[in-house]
């Protein structure tokens, strides 16, 4: 016989440990979680376009870089505004996991307020498909499905712009006009987590760290 399920008001539970909890104005020593809340830096494009130099995207940008910035991440997101036309990806490429792509308004608070023309291919060669974007859209590409070109071609009013990738670290693979492939792995310009003053090479040491461990 099922035991009988108990229904509680979710709305009337409380903490019984609320009173006695840390509340965390500065970083606590030995904390267990801390390694869990990351606060964005600010990022500025280095990317270069034709014509339009590194602000076709608003500036301040905020990305999370996965596992570089929270350990055991497989998780990578991109905040952008754009601002100006961007020929953003030119040829195919694909992932080892499931992307995302999220082209919504950036005339907040309203997000259906949208005005861009946006060309994103899905397939590759013959089965490839071409999508125009005029309308807040989410895109799935599931692993191993080749996209791309990405191309914000008109831009009238500013569009955010989320690419989100379940990897621990943001990357692509290739084909190479020799018919070989090649991963290849980009994570901003940000320093490395080990040297400041080192830009990061994308060497993957920090994937390896674990968000319990010392
Ligand atoms: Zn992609």
């Amino acid at each position: 016989m099922a035991d009988e399920v108990k229904i509680y008001d979710l709305t009337k539970m409380q903490d019984p440990y609320a009173e006695k909890r840390y509340i965390s104005k500065e970083a606590k020593p030995d904390s267990k979680y801390g390694k869990l809340v990351f606060e964005f830096p600010m990022e500025n494009n280095e990317i270069e376009a034709e014509g339009v130099g590194t602000d076709f995207v608003y500036r301040p940008q905020a990305y999370f870089r996965g596992a570089s910035q929270i350990p055991g991440s497989e998780f990578n997101q991109s905040f952008q505004v754009m601002v100006k036309p961007y020929f953003l990806d030119r040829v195919p490429h694909r992932h080892s996991k499931d992307e995302y792509l999220i082209f919504l308004g950036a005339s907040y608070p309203n997000i259906f307020e949208f005005d861009a023309h946006i060309e994103f291919t899905l397939g590759k060669d013959e089965e490839a498909e071409t999508f125009i974007i005029n309308k807040p859209t989410i895109v799935r590409i599931p692993a191993g499905v080749y996209h791309c070109p990405l191309n914000f071609k008109e831009i009238n009013k500013p569009v955010f712009f989320l690419a989100t990738l379940f990897t621990p670290m943001f990357g692509a693979i290739m084909d190479l006009p020799d018919g070989t492939t090649q991963e290849g792995f980009y994570n901003g310009p940000i320093p490395c987590k080990y040297n400041p003053n080192k830009k990061c090479d994308t060497c993957g040491k920090c994937l390896l760290e674990k968000w319990d461990e010392k």
